[in-house]
């Protein structure tokens, strides 16, 4: 890196002691941007980068709540509002143990860049809580989202903050806060959260969009070297929300998906993921991958090991960050993978992406090909605003042409900064002129 961008860096490590994942986002974002800043020095001045690697704010708070055996819980709460050079802050809300402030904060600061992609006047932030939504009952996740609404509410709205969905929050979730939010407000501000129920502000498309984008994402890429999807094999990771559209847009664009995964294992299924079966146990039973191998006969559940040890032409890692490792890479090289899309966010490692990169493979880093699914919220939002809803082709139709055009973005600023093809350096470096142009524009704030 040039030394200024590696100061930014080295002060970014030395402000958030401890933060690995939040490092590790900061570091793949400067490097990209090394071509960008020695093409146009001014996006140093003023300390710019200084400021975008600095949350605008950063909310931390108590969530109490009560279990079925009134036994008292205490788990903490976060909101990241990073940027809003471009719109309100937007970004999910994640539940799951392993959530902690650097955890938030490389979500936030993906948000940013990511955001910009979409084009659609969103600024970045991400939220959540250390809290475990697996065994717990209906009242307990009820109890659980009101107690961290009324904390949150008082920070969010249409047009300062509106969050969404992540690991461990869906519809159900987005129900009891978007209810409680309701009731402390006295307002029907639909347009506060996204991934809403149709009957109350949702937007078709919405479920299925950051799975069906990645995809398209994919095919994207694939159509540069004048081939398509259909016929090629395919490692999905996570069996959540992205996992399953993914599943779904791939089969309906003629791939063959063989695997899944959730924190207990994956599954084989080498005649093609059984996708109603996938979505009766995940969406309606809320079940493990366990349940999908003991109704579907020739699938196999594997409990050591990652779906990247399957040889596939192309891998979608939808579950969560730093799952896919440089051993893991390699594997995947060697049995002929020549695609990754990235549903999640960062679920590559560093030494993952060096690999990929190496070897010259279509790699789409997730700020990019996962992008679709803040982008259909951002349609959700147009659509609240205006009191209208759009039939499922609108929705869909729109999503598609953001994603070719994200797609676009990338490679034209790929081939303006001299590395054709690199997907990092593209998305990055698209993103962050849109934010850092209109920073500069705002003055020093
Ligand atoms: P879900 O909660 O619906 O599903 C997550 C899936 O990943 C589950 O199968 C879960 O298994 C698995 N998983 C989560 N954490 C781990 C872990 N530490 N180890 C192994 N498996 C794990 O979440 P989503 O599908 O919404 O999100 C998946 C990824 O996509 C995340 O990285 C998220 O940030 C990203 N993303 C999501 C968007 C959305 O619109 N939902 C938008 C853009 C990105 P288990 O149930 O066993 O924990």
């Amino acid at each position: 890196m040039q030394d200024v961008v590696e100061k930014v860096y080295e002060q970014v490590v030395a402000r958030n002691r401890g933060e690995a994942e939040f490092h590790q986002a900061v570091r793949e974002v400067l490097e990209s941007l090394d071509p960008v800043i020695a093409k146009h020095p001014h996006y140093a001045d003023n300390a710019l980068l200084e400021r975008i690697v600095e949350p605008e704010r950063q909310i931390i708070f108590r969530v109490p709540w009560v279990d079925d055996a009134g036994t008292v819980h205490v788990n903490r709460g976060f909101r990241i509002e990073f940027n809003s050079a471009l719109g309100p802050y937007k970004g999910g809300l994640r539940f799951h143990p392993s959530v902690n402030a650097g955890i938030i904060k490389f979500l936030g600061f993906e948000q940013i860049f990511k955001n910009a992609l979409t084009n659609q006047g969103i600024g970045g932030g991400k939220g959540g809580a250390d809290f475990d939504p697996h065994g717990r009952s209906e009242g307990e996740i009820m109890r659980f989202c009101q107690s961290f609404m009324t904390e949150l509410a008082r920070h969010i709205g249409p047009a300062t903050d509106v969050p969404a969905g992540d690991i461990g929050v869906g519809g159900r979730e987005i129900g009891y806060l978007f209810g409680q939010y309701k009731r402390l407000r006295n307002a029907y501000d639909a347009g506060v959260l996204t991934g809403k129920g149709l009957a109350w502000g949702g937007s078709l498309a919405r479920t299925e969009a950051t799975g069906y984008g990645t995809v398209l994402f994919a095919a994207s890429m694939l159509a540069t070297k004048g081939e398509t999807l259909e016929g090629k094999k395919v490692a999905v990771s996570g069996a959540g929300n992205v996992a399953i559209y993914a599943i779904e847009k791939a089969q309906q664009l003629g791939a063959v998906p063989i695997t899944f995964s959730d924190s207990s294992g994956y599954v084989v299924d080498e005649a093609g993921v059984d996708l109603d079966l996938l979505k009766q146990v995940k969406e309606v039973e809320r079940g493990r991958v366990k349940d999908y191998v003991e109704r579907r006969p020739g699938a196999r559940l594997v409990t050591k090991g990652r779906p990247w040890d399957v040889p596939v032409d192309v891998a979608l890692p939808c579950a969560t960050q730093n799952e896919l490792d440089g051993d893991n890479a390699a594997t995947l090289l060697r049995g002929g993978c020549a695609v990754v899309a990235e549903g999640a966010n960062m679920p590559s490692t560093p030494e993952a992406v060096e690999a990929f990169q190496s070897a010259g493979i279509l790699y789409a880093p997730g700020k990019a090909s996962n992008a679709g699914g803040v982008a259909t919220s951002a349609l959700e939002m147009e659509q609240n605003a205006g009191r209208t809803r759009w039939d499922f082709a609108t929705a869909d139709a729109k999503l598609t042409a953001i994603m070719a055009d994200i797609h676009d973005s990338c490679v034209a600023a790929a081939e303006e900064y001299g590395r054709p093809g690199d997907y990092v350096l593209g998305a990055n470096a698209a993103g962050f002129t849109r934010v850092a142009d209109v920073m500069i524009a705002h003055g020093i704030v």
